[in-house]
């Protein structure tokens, strides 16, 4: 049993090692006896600390899956959802707990983890859902004959999920996976294994047989176990584009079913008629939530024309925001110094620093950087086209809308744009030239709420379909085509 997290305030709490969940009972790796810290980012202090298992622990979580995967497949569709019922309860009874546990390992604020964790429980809302939606078709397609489909489960699939959001990623997957009567191995993120285990817990807790959910803990060497295992059918996939594009070309290569997603640099467009007040407060919130750690959050600021006056209550918003209370540390020591080293870099350029973040300081030892604000960013800067994944917005002027949308689609990524104007020309024009896959009109974080499908383009995301929504439900399950006739047919035909 692990127990629940104890934390009601940021005060530094340490919690139990993590561990292996194999076959329903936490364990250690077989062989590996390599462990990094889990450090709170707030405190720069380790809280726990994570086992990196091996291949071998892939074997032990497939083998433990083998035993239970056909029971669990059997159980109609409606029964299977019902433990998402009940992890939804416990989720909801157990909210704060989960909150400060993600809030801790994580570094985001309380609120942001709520966020976080409610987020996930629309995505389990879903998955309650998918019993009325996913029951197939039929029809009489020629007389006496009928054809019908059907959602089969794959058997035994995985998921990959980034230190960013230890629930909702996760939760991205399972629900749509489970129902589809799969059997799922998470490899959650080694700086961030414990939200995965509570979660883990809650699922036991509301009747999810043992062995149908696995925990690998580790790093590269579970994520390649898993891409190479021939008894896993399928892998999802959520981080940076760099090991998305190389998980993706290695499951894919091992004949499975891959959808990966990757990292961004998402591009607000913010013209002259935007509304000052709804653009600032939007704006600020995106390239400051979460300390910028999100793969939705805003970093290029595209400035068309004269919107200074925008521009300045940007500035004076995002200079009130003061770290550890509205903002939290970023990940690690290491996240802080290449943020810092891009804010460096730009300034050393010519760029000039509207708000500056890096001497920011919240609590003793932890990994702060404040929001920033870089103005006159060129496109040769890094700070322009590469992800920083920290509270920086680079604003880049622009003459017009045709260069805004020209820079926008010449970066590689795509996962989010967003446009603000209180014109619907304007808006409609942008929704259809930006090469994104998810759009914002006057929002800064165009997440799309279930039941819409959460996916991006080009090196945001390598596969096909939207990993939420039902998109994710046909990724992990596969569809059976049943064609039958009962009575030889009096009227021939070529199918008789
Ligand atoms: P990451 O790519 O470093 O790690 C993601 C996962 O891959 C982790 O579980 C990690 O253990 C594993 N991993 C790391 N290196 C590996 C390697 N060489 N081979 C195999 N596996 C490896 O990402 P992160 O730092 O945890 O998360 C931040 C990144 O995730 C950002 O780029 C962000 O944009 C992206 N992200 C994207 C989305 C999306 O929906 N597109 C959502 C959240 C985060």
């Amino acid at each position: 049993m692990i127990p629940p997290f104890s934390a009601k305030s940021n005060a530094f709490t340490e919690y139990v090692p993590a561990r292996n969940l194999i076959a329903g009972e936490w364990c250690d790796p077989k062989t590996s006896k390599e462990t990094q810290e889990v450090l709170n980012p707030r405190w720069g202090k380790a809280m726990s600390k994570v086992p990196m298992s091996g291949k071998d622990d892939v074997e032990a979580a497939v083998q433990g899956a083998k035993k239970v995967m056909k029971e669990w497949a059997a159980w109609p569709v409606r029964e299977r959802a019902q433990v998402l019922y009940r992890v939804r309860e416990l989720m909801v009874q157990n909210l704060d707990e989960l909150s400060w546990l993600v809030s801790h390992e994580n570094g985001k604020t309380f609120a942001e983890s709520k966020a976080e964790v409610e987020k996930g429980i629309e995505c389990l809302e879903y998955g309650c859902s998918l019993p009325n939606l996913a029951s197939g078709n039929q029809l009489e397609v020629s007389r006496g004959v009928a054809c019908e489909v059907v959602y089969e489960p794959l058997g035994i699939v995985a998921g990959v999920v980034p230190f960013n959001f230890p629930n909702m990623v996760p939760l991205w997957m399972l629900p749509q996976a489970l129902v589809g009567g799969n059997c799922f191995i998470l490899k959650p993120s080694e700086r961030v294994p414990l939200s995965a285990m509570r979660l883990a817990e809650l699922f036991h807790e509301a009747g999810l047989p043992k062995g149908v959910l696995s925990l690998v803990q580790g790093g590269k060497d579970v994520v390649e176990g898993l891409c190479d295992h021939p008894d896993i059918k399928a892998l999802g996939f959520v981080g940076s584009t760099k090991v998305a594009k190389a998980v993706y070309g290695r499951a894919s290569m091992n004949g499975k079913r891959a959808l990966c997603l990757g990292g961004a640099k998402n591009h607000l467009i913010v013209v002259p008629d935007a509304d000052p007040a709804l653009t600032a407060e939007n704006v600020v919130a995106s390239f400051a939530g979460c300390a910028g750690q999100r793969c939705m959050a805003a970093s290029v600021m595209l400035a068309v024309g004269d919107v200074d006056p925008i521009i300045e209550q940007i500035r004076a918003r995002a200079a009130k925001l003061v770290a550890g209370q509205e903002l939290g540390p970023v990940t690690t020591a290491a996240a802080q110094k290449r943020i810092v080293g891009y804010i460096d870099d730009a300034e050393k350029r010519g760029a000039k620093v509207l708000v500056d973040g890096r001497k920011a300081q919240g609590d003793a030892g932890g990994f702060w950087v404040g929001p920033t604000i870089l103005d006159n960013v060129t496109l040769d800067m890094p700070a322009s086209k590469e992800e920083i994944f920290g509270p920086v917005l680079s604003i880049v002027r622009v003459p017009n809308l045709e260069k805004a949308i020209e820079i926008e689609n010449n970066n590689p990524y795509g996962n989010a744009s967003s446009v603000y104007t209180t014109s619907g020309d304007i808006a409609q024009r942008v929704m259809r030239e930006v090469e994104a896959g998810m759009c914002g009109v006057n929002v800064g974080v165009p997440v799309p709420r279930e039941p819409f499908g959460f996916g991006g383009w080009n090196d945001s995301c390598f596969g096909a379909g939207n990993i939420t929504g039902w998109d994710g439900y046909r990724f992990w399950t596969r569809q059976r085509k049943i064609t039958s006739k009962w009575a030889v047919q009096k009227d021939a035909t070529w199918m008789s």
